[in-house]
């Protein structure tokens, strides 16, 4: 399948060629990569960043004197450094931990644990979110008899930003919302709601996993106590991710797990803990991940951003007019505001024959409740297709995608 790049400033046909599984063949067709708000697909540099720690540099961080441990913690603490740099944030202001469900749960327990919240207080969250900022915020609240409170959102799939506004409280105590929704691909205006929690003496926190795959976010304009996103969903390693958090919050939050490395003295009588970032660091962390995330922030960086979000809008206005004409499909979500995922139902087809014909075709979507439970049972549905784009993905591709969706259609009804 040829890239169609002519229209675009992006240069898509280059980008792919950095991507070498974009070039295989599903069941003897192309592949179609359409599940990116799942996991993107890794570039080579990111694959031999990975190789060359394991087969040049492999060794234990922070405690060794000897060389290769030298070289492990500095590659590790360099690009922690760069990472806060590109967040708009202190080095110490940055905790790896296994992705954004990690890091949620972190500031979670570590808050509740740390007795930030009082009983009756308020935890908003929104019909938008993700499992992973949902349950944690359950938790919590069950073990210290707080309230969840839940902004509506409308049929277009927006925040219903008026019942936002009067939700939030002298009571609430956390607002804790998605930057952008991995089911709709809704982008809510996180910094205006950011300032509202402010207003009212709240912590904030921003699920930024599906924000960092697509645009650049920093920390001082977004203005949140919080800031989680997992590397794997921007083109870095599974298992990887990071918790940007203020410097005057964590210092005063207690640790989330215990063990090595976030310790300054153990001692039978009592333990002191390390200092930021590290008392959040408990035990061998993911190194080589850790170290690659820099390097997918890099890669992701070398392309203008304009240049990436005029791409994606393309990919997007194209995806949506085109299945806008399939007779019986309705998407769901129509923000004015969205990231490049189109999530659709179908009438009388059930999306997982739907994803099955569109293997067949070497197209990957995913279809399932996106672990949006709530926000399906909002739309009165139990699931949709999801077509998620990213930088590399091209408009024959979206073409290729619609055509072979309606054909799908047609034999299943
Ligand atoms: N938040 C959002 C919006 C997501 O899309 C996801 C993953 O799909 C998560 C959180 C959880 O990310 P992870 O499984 O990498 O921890």
């Amino acid at each position: 399948m040829t890239s169609t790049t002519a229209i675009s400033p992006l240069h898509v046909g280059h980008i792919r060629s950095q991507i070498p599984i974009l070039s295989r063949e599903i069941k003897g067709k192309p592949l179609v990569y359409l599940d990116n708000a799942a996991t993107t697909q890794k570039p080579q540099c990111v694959v031999d960043a990975l190789c060359h720690y394991y087969l040049q540099a492999n060794a234990n961080v922070h405690r060794g004197i000897h060389t290769l441990s030298e070289e492990a913690t500095h590659a590790m603490e360099q690009s922690r450094h760069f990472l806060a740099d590109y967040l708009g944030a202190l080095p110490e202001e940055i905790i790896f931990t296994k992705g954004t469900t990690e890091a949620i749960n972190l500031v979670a327990s570590s808050l509740a644990k740390g007795k930030w919240f009082r009983p009756g207080g308020q935890i908003l969250l929104s019909y938008l979110e993700h499992h992973a900022n949902i349950v944690p915020w359950q938790m919590v609240a069950e073990q210290h008899g707080l309230e969840i409170k839940v902004i509506p959102v409308t049929d277009q799939g927006e925040l219903d930003l008026a019942a936002c506004r009067a939700l939030i409280s002298p009571n609430t105590q956390m607002v804790a919302l998605g930057h952008t929704s991995n089911a709709l691909g809704t982008v809510n205006p996180v910094r205006e709601i950011v300032a509202w929690a402010r207003e009212v003496g709240a912590l904030s926190l921003v699920d930024g996993a599906q924000a960092m795959g697509h645009t650049r976010v920093n920390m001082t304009q977004l203005g949140a106590d919080f800031f989680a996103f997992s590397a794997h969903k921007a083109f870095g390693p599974t298992g990887v991710g990071v918790l940007y958090g203020r410097a005057n919050l964590l210092d005063r939050m207690p640790p989330y797990q215990g063990g090595g490395e976030m310790i300054t003295e153990v001692r039978f009588e009592k333990t002191t803990y390390n200092t930021l970032p590290f008392k959040f660091e408990a035990g061998t962390p993911h190194i080589s991940g850790n170290i690659v995330a820099a390097e997918a922030v890099k890669w992701f960086t070398a392309h203008a951003p304009e240049a990436v979000a005029q791409h994606e809008q393309q990919l997007l206005q194209r995806a949506t007019h085109r299945l806008e004409a399939i007779d019986g499909l309705r998407i769901i979500g129509q923000a004015k505001h969205k990231a490049p995922v189109v999530s659709f139902v179908v009438e009388g087809v059930h999306h997982h024959d739907l994803a099955i014909m569109l293997d067949i075709e070497g197209i990957a979507v995913r279809t399932g409740h996106h672990c949006t439970q709530p926000l399906m049972e909002r739309f009165g549905i139990t699931g949709t297709t999801r077509a998620s784009f990213s930088l590399y993905n091209t408009l024959d591709e979206v073409d290729f995608f619609a055509d072979m969706l309606k054909r799908a259609i047609n034999k299943l009804r």
